[in-house]
C-alpha cells in the first residue's frame, strides 16, 4: 500500500559511535519527581524509598526532540522552565510482559543528556485542576537532547553527575546516585504499563534548581565526562 499523504519523517538523534550513526526515536517516556530535592522544591513529598509506590510517568511526542540546540520559545506560556536529565536510549524491544529488574540493563543502547522543557504555568494550572500534564510537558521542541553515547563507551554511571549552565551560570547540578528510582527500576516499572521498544528514550527526572529560560538564553547541559548539549532559546 502506498501512503496517501506525505508525513514528517521519524525523528532521529545522532549517535556518537564514530560511524555517524543515528537513533530513530519511537517514544519519549519521562519520569517525574525522581530526585528528592526537586520533589521538595515543587512542593511534593519526596518519595519514600522503602514504600516507593509507582513513579510519576508522562510522555512527550517522539518528534519533540531537538538535536541542533535551537529551541524556539514555545507559544502559550510565560514560564518556560529547564529540567536537566539523564536520557536512556533503548536498543532492543522488551519481551512481552513484565521486564525483570535484572534483565533491564540489557535493553539499554546508550545514554545522553537532555532538557525536559516545561511550560511551568500550564503544568501548574493542570496540577491545580487535576488535569493531565500534556500541554505543560509534551509540546513541540520540548526535548533538546545530546548525541547518544553507546553503553560501552559511556561506562558506569553511578558516580556521574548532571549539570546545567545558563549563560555560563550553574543552575542545576545533581548526582545520579541520588536518583530515587535507578535505570533498571524505572524500566521495570515502565514495562508494567507499556511495551518498551527499541527506539524509546527515557528522561530520568531532574535534580533541584529548575527555573526559567528566556529568549536568547544559552544553555549547556552535561553528563559529566561523557557527553553534553549546547544550545539557545530563540527570540520570540
Ligand atoms: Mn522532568
Amino acid at each position: 500500500m502506498q501512503d496517501v499523504i506525505t508525513a514528517a519523517p521519524v525523528a532521529r538523534v545522532p549517535v556518537r559511535d564514530g560511524a555517524g550513526g543515528s537513533f530513530p526515536v519511537h517514544r519519549i517516556y519521562c519520569v517525574g519527581r525522581n530526585f528528592a530535592d526537586h520533589a521538595r522544591e515543587m512542593g511534593a513529598a519526596p518519595a519514600n524509598p522503602a514504600a516507593r509506590g509507582r513513579p510519576v510517568f508522562f510522555l512527550k511526542p517522539a518528534d519533540a526532540v531537538v538535536t541542533d540546540g535551537q529551541v524556539p520559545y514555545p507559544p502559550a506560556t510565560c514560564e518556560l522552565h529547564h529540567e536537566v536529565e539523564l536520557v536512556v536510549a533503548l536498543g532492543r524491544d522488551a519481551p512481552a510482559g513484565e521486564l525483570a529488574v535484572e534483565d533491564a540493563q540489557g535493553l539499554v543502547f546508550g545514554y545522553g543528556v537532555g532538557l525536559d522543557l516545561t511550560r511551568r504555568d500550564l503544568q501548574a494550572e493542570a496540577k491545580a485542576k487535576g488535569l493531565p500534564w500534556d500541554i505543560g510537558k509534551g509540546f513541540d521542541a520540548s526535548a533538546p537532547v545530546s548525541a547518544i553515547v553507546p553503553v560501552a563507551e559511556a561506562g558506569a554511571l553511578e558516580h556521574r553527575t548532571l549539570t546545567l549552565e545558563v549563560d555560563g551560570e550553574r543552575r542545576q547540578h545533581g548526582a545520579l546516585r541520588d536518583l530515587v528510582w535507578d535505570v533498571p527500576s524505572i524500566l521495570h516499572e515502565l514495562s508494567k504499563l507499556y511495551r518498551l521498544r527499541a527506539g524509546d528514550l527515557v528522561f530520568m527526572g531532574t535534580p533541584a534548581g529548575v527555573g526559567p529560560l528566556q529568549p536568547g538564553d544559552r544553555f549547556r547541559a552535561s553528563l559529566d565526562g561523557i557527553v553534553e548539549v549546547q544550545g539557545r532559546v530563540l527570540p520570540r
